[in-house]
């Protein structure tokens, strides 16, 4: 069996690399010359990252251990137990596109998908029209998956617009700076992630192209702009096809992107395993993903969701509420891919945080 992987970062060269290993025939389709440009992410992630990688690797970019969170009026540090990864993502995506390369698949650049007919899948390549057979398709193609279109996939997927700036000034190294407030970035957060002392990745996500003024703003005064990148943030939604007879969508293609902060680099590494899993085994690729993942994406679904009627009294409250002592030791402890767990635990010692989010869902 021939699988043909749609697009070459973490979702599609990890799938490719599990299913070459399991002894099928794999295929890698990317529309650009380059794997892993233009970088689109700023490419932080939780430790839980070291289940796929070493985290000395040369694409290491630094590591850190502070998360502040500002509100309108307040603020509150945490110490991470274990440090957050930030990574160059071109290495990354190398990294993993290397991995399959190294077990078997192929790698097809400049191959952009467009569509499929009569029981094939067809490219453009270079201004040529090149026309496969259709065997196994994975489509882990981006928050736009041309697979999901053309194959007539249901469910349809809102996306927030990234926008993020590289900028040269004064930071603090080990601080991942968080930003909330309807002033600041309304429907999500803006961020600072340090990559050294006089280096940052700068930026927030916007729900229209038309408040890019809230980016500008934020960027302005932060130190000297040396590039600019804007890419698309799906926002999960629980009720989207993934899978329909030999084709599977996987990663930012499926919408596993947590919603409260836009992470998908781990989600699609996990998903990419659930699917390998279910190809070799003849088993539901969708049911094995939603069972390990599903829970985990629809709670910061349900968590953003919430946020997303704070207004920014409340922002400053909710960072009072977390000071307390037992509060913030759970909070860095614990792992925010997989929050069930941290909000059980967070009722158990601060029943009013519950009460008082539950006052705006
Ligand atoms: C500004 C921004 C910041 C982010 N920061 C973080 C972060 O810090 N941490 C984190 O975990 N996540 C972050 N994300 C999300 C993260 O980038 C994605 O979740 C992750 O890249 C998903 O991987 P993927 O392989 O599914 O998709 P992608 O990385 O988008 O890869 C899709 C690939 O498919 C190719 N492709 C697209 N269409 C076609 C086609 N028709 N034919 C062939 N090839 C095609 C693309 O060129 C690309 O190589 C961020 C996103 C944005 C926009």
């Amino acid at each position: 069996m021939t699988i043909s992987v749609i697009g070459a970062g973490p979702a599609g060269s990890y799938s490719a690399y599990l299913l070459a290993k399991e002894g099928f025939n794999v295929n890698i389709f990317e529309e650009h010359n380059i794997v892993g440009k233009p970088i689109q992410c700023t490419g932080i992630t939780t430790s839980f990252i070291s289940n796929y990688i070493n985290t000395n690797a040369d694409f290491i970019v630094n590591k850190i251990d502070t998360v502040r969170v500002y509100s309108k009026n307040n603020s509150l540090e945490f110490k991470l137990k274990k440090k957050n990864i930030v990574m160059d993502r071109y290495g990354m995506d190398n990294y993993f596109l290397n991995k399959a390369l190294d077990i078997g698949a192929e790698l097809n650049v400049s191959h952009r998908f467009i569509g499929t007919r009569d029981g094939q899948i067809t490219f453009k390549n270079n201004g040529k029209i090149i026309s496969l057979n259709k065997e196994i398709v994975v489509g882990a193609d981006g928050p736009n998956s041309q697979v999901a279109k053309s194959f007539g996939f249901i469910g349809k997927k809102d996306n927030l617009l990234g926008l993020q700036a590289t900028i040269i000034g004064e930071f603090e190294e080990d601080v991942f700076q968080v930003f909330l407030g309807n002033k600041i970035s309304p429907g999500f957060f803006a961020w600072i992630v340090p990559e050294n002392r006089s280096r940052a990745r700068v930026g927030l996500a916007v729900r229209n192209s038309q408040d890019k003024a809230y980016f500008e703003n934020f960027i302005r005064n932060q130190g000297k702009v040396v590039d600019r990148q804007a890419g698309l943030i799906p926002v999960y939604n629980p009720k989207m096809q993934t899978e329909m007879d030999s084709v599977f969508l996987v990663g930012d293609a499926a919408g596993q992107v947590k919603a409260t902060t836009g992470g998908g680099i781990l989600y699609a590494l996990m998903a990419a395993e659930e699917l390998a899993c279910a190809l070799k085994n003849h088993k539901s690729y969708e049911k094995g993903w939603k069972k390990r993942l599903g829970k985990s994406l629809s709670t910061h679904l349900l968590l953003r969701n919430c946020l997303n009627r704070f207004t920014d009294k409340e922002y400053d409250q909710l960072l009072e509420m977390l000071k307390h002592e037992k509060v913030k030791k759970l909070i860095q402890d614990y792992d925010r891919e997989f929050p069930i767990v941290l909000l059980i635990k967070l009722s158990l010692f601060q029943p009013g945080l519950l009460r008082y989010i539950s006052k705006v869902i």
